[in-house]
């Protein structure tokens, strides 16, 4: 109940809810959020087992950070932007908010030939502060539907903009939010005949973290779910580039009448490493419009100017450098390096006689445990093999049953990991 969750946060908080406090009322909304954390919780169990354990070497196939050097062709560009910064003809101070245009054409040119302009899209800092921005823009009056299991960004922003009720500890799911379940059962692809409109819908494709990429056929019906509803689509493509199935699009715009429904949000996170240097984009088509007619376009020009000061010059320089014929080349083989992690993790689980999805478009494979509770086999895991994985419940309540397995690592790690696997879990 809400009272105990209060009681156990103070109590874990105890320290800092002791003495002097202010007259300031809380923000009730982020106080919804507590119930659901998953990579402290996740940091939690690890700091025991480690307690019990002190020498016990962790491998992480857990957060799905990246962790392969950056492309020097790549970080040179970064280098010379920085070191110009230090001559009259290189500086450069405050830059257009939305990024530098010929990034913005670049990026368009790339992913979006004939489909989408440069000045349709919003250079950023990265996908997850695009969209907590966007959020932002739709106020706490929309009603809001996500993939279940998804990326928690989608859920928690909307908690903390108040557009959901109370968590619900019956069923895991905060009040107010339409799941969509994603299970095997349905090809991980939401029976839309089933959902609920709303305002806003939430997809990620490739999604984190079932690895599941949508096809053609299955976003057209998605397109067509949100034109009949008059929903917006909040379009997720931050993997798209591991996409080798020929039948899912990279981008929504494949999909035709997308653009008068749909945002896309993607990011050079997962594609270049820039986890750490941070750089993403946004594309919000001319057409899309608010029932009013109003295009959503100048809303979120307005959002991005108030709140947004543009993304690094440094960091665009090096975007841009990853653009380059160099650039492609060197991004498309950091891909298909986590890409043969991804097909290792997934063969390994499968001769264990698992069943694994994902793996093959994104960079993680979504195992089953057969409807196991997902903490108890992340703990099993981590006791077994000393090797940190997500619970699939952190997800989103149909994430329950499974455990993600990032093929974000070092190779010698992966190698090492599924050693590891092979032993604890040989039947
Ligand atoms: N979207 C999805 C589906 C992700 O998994 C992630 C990062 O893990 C992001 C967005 C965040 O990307 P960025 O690093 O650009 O903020």
């Amino acid at each position: 109940s809400r009272p105990q969750r209060i009681a156990a946060n103070r109590a874990s908080l105890a320290v800092r809810c002791e003495g002097f406090t202010t007259q300031v009322k809380r923000n009730e909304n982020i106080g919804k959020l507590a119930a659901g954390y998953l990579f402290p919780e996740i940091n939690r169990i690890k700091g025991e087992h480690l307690a019990k354990n002190p020498d016990a070497e962790i491998i992480s196939l857990g957060i799905g950070d990246t962790t392969e050097p950056i492309p020097d062709v790549i970080s040179k560009a970064m280098s010379e932007a920085s070191l110009g910064l230090s001559t009259p003809e290189g500086y450069s101070g405050y830059g257009a908010e939305a990024g530098q245009m010929p990034l913005r054409e670049k990026l368009a040119e790339t992913f979006y030939p004939g489909m989408i302009e440069g000045k349709q899209l919003f250079v950023s800092d990265g996908s997850k502060c695009d969209i907590s921005r966007l959020q932002m823009m739709f106020g706490n009056s929309v009603s809001v539907a996500v993939q279940d299991p998804s990326y928690p960004a989608y859920v928690d922003t909307s908690v903390m903009m108040g557009m959901t009720g109370e968590f619900d500890a019956s069923n895991t799911q905060y009040k107010n939010i339409a799941y969509m379940p994603c299970l095997p059962e349905n090809n991980f692809f939401p029976d839309l005949a089933n959902t609920p409109r709303t305002d806003i819908v939430f997809f990620c494709s490739p999604n984190n973290p079932t690895g599941a990429s949508a096809t053609k056929a299955q976003l057209e019906e998605l397109v067509a779910f949100c034109k009949k509803n008059g929903s917006i689509l909040v379009y997720d493509a931050a993997y798209s580039i591991y996409i080798e199935n020929e039948d899912c699009p990279k981008t929504i715009y494949e999909i035709e009448g997308a653009k008068e429904v749909a945002i896309e949000t993607a990011s050079f996170s997962k594609m270049a490493g820039f986890t750490g240097v941070r750089l993403g984009w946004t594309v919000v088509p001319a057409e899309l419009k608010y029932s009013d007619g109003w295009p959503v376009f100048n809303d979120f020009n307005r959002v991005m100017g108030t709140c947004f000061n543009g993304a690094s010059n440094v960091v665009q320089a090096g975007g841009l450098a990853c653009l380059s014929d160099e650039g492609m080349a060197a991004m498309y083989e950091l891909v298909a390096f986590y890409k043969e992690n991804a097909t290792m993790l997934k063969k390994c689980f499968d001769d264990l006689g698992f069943k694994t999805y994902g793996g093959v478009d994104a960079p993680y494979v979504w195992v089953s445990f057969e409807g196991r509770p997902s903490w108890e086999c992340f703990t099993e895991i981590l006791e077994k093999t000393d090797i940190v994985t997500t619970p699939g419940v952190g997800f989103g309540p149909a994430g329950d049953g499974f455990v993600r397995v990032s093929a974000f690592g070092r190779r010698e790690n992966v190698i090492t990991a599924i050693g590891r696997f092979q032993k604890a879990f040989a039947k």
